[in-house]
């Protein structure tokens, strides 16, 4: 976050090979220009404003760099994202430390993020008062599901969209252009376990929800929203009488962080009807962002007021209010070296490269 004056920022993480990646003899395709965020594979060559290798210490770097700065601006009134793309098994609930049980758990952006306001919060709750809320969900086939709704949470082998009887999940804009989820569980939390409790309960609803569980994570957005509200009471004291008045401020803002469903094109995940309607729906979301995003930058460039089509997906419509506008966005683009998905990667890179 050098510079103020691009409202999203693109980093790459790259994981190390894995076990089967190894297993079966690949090749490692991806090099790092040496100082530079720079990604090459093949005759391609990329640039964004942070990438992060197996080497050093990523996840520490990640956090500080990408995440802590959208954890201050909370705290000021500003709305965030942080957005982990990339095709499945390239690592984009490993870096948003989303999954359950695994050991990217305490590493993960989403961890480090509670962390960091908690401790903030304890600095600052002497003169201020702060009332925390939570709301885990995800968007699967263009119908939001609530991944904390204490009614469906044991019954994890039956998950539907919606409770029979419940209204469905709807998103709102109020006049003042705030974007609500009627309908979805919003959780009052008032410490970091309670905050975890929270993550982990929505992990666990999203990974045995369906019966195909790679299926349906990796063809769904989960979004992981924390809303911090502030009271602070201002000692309105200009005037020179004793008892100045008491003057009460009032922020809000909110921070998504979005585990996005796999890249991979709709072609590769199979050919029978059902299976190939649900990727052209993944591919409604993610080719919304991709349009939300790169208008933005266009809008910074052109300064004309570009039209952004937030409408065209719910996971942008949830969005509108945390992209663009005087919010931060932080795109991490997850990508595997492996040459048997040099394909993929080429594509997530190119992706990222729009945004920028
Ligand atoms: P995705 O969510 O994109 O489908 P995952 O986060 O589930 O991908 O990662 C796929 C596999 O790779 C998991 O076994 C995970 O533990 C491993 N992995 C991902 N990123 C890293 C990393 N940076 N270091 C080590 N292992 C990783
Ligand atoms: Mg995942």
């Amino acid at each position: 976050m050098e510079s103020d004056d691009c409202s999203v920022k693109v980093a790459v993480h790259i994981r190390p090979l894995i076990g089967d990646e190894r297993l079966q003899g690949c090749k490692d395709c991806v090099t790092v220009v040496s100082g530079k965020p720079q990604v090459q594979i093949g005759s391609h060559s990329f640039t964004f404003d942070h990438v992060y290798g197996s080497t050093g210490s990523p996840s520490t770097e990640m956090y500080q760099e990408c995440a802590a700065p959208l954890v201050d601006g909370l705290f000021q009134g500003y709305n965030a994202t942080v957005l982990a793309y990339g095709q499945t098994g390239s690592g984009k609930t490993y870096t948003m430390g989303t999954g359950c049980g695994d050991n990217s758990s305490q590493t993960g952006i989403v961890p480090q993020v509670m962390n960091a306001l908690f401790t903030k919060i304890e600095t600052l709750k002497d003169h201020i008062e702060f009332q925390i809320h939570v709301s885990f969900i995800e968007i699967h086939k263009e119908e939001v599901q609530d991944l904390l709704d204490p009614s469906t949470s044991n019954k994890s082998d039956t998950k539907v969209a919606h409770v029979p009887g419940k209204p469905p999940i709807q998103i709102r804009e109020s006049s003042n252009g705030v974007i609500t989820l009627a309908g979805s569980t919003e959780v009052s939390v008032t410490t970091l376990k309670e905050m975890a409790a929270c993550l982990d309960q929505g992990s666990v609803s999203r990974a045995t929800g369906s019966t195909n569980m790679n299926n349906q994570s990796s063809r769904s957005h989960a979004i992981f929203t924390i809303s911090v509200e502030q009271m602070r009471k201002i000692n309105n004291n200009t005037d020179s009488s004793e008892n100045g008045s008491l003057k009460e401020e009032y922020l809000c803002a909110k921070l998504h962080l979005v585990d996005l469903a796999g890249s991979e094109r709709a072609k590769r995940t199979g050919s029978d009807g059902m299976r190939f309607k649900e990727g052209v729906h993944i591919n409604k979301g993610l080719l919304a962002l991709g349009n939300v995003i790169s208008a933005l930058g266009d809008e910074k460039k052109r300064k004309d007021g570009a039209h952004v089509p937030y409408r065209d997906s719910k996971l942008t419509r949830l969005l509108q209010d945390s992209l663009g506008g005087n919010s931060r966005t932080v795109m991490i683009a997850c990508i595997s070296p492996a040459d048997i998905n040099a394909e993929e990667t080429l594509n997530t890179l190119k992706y990222a490269n729009r945004a920028r």
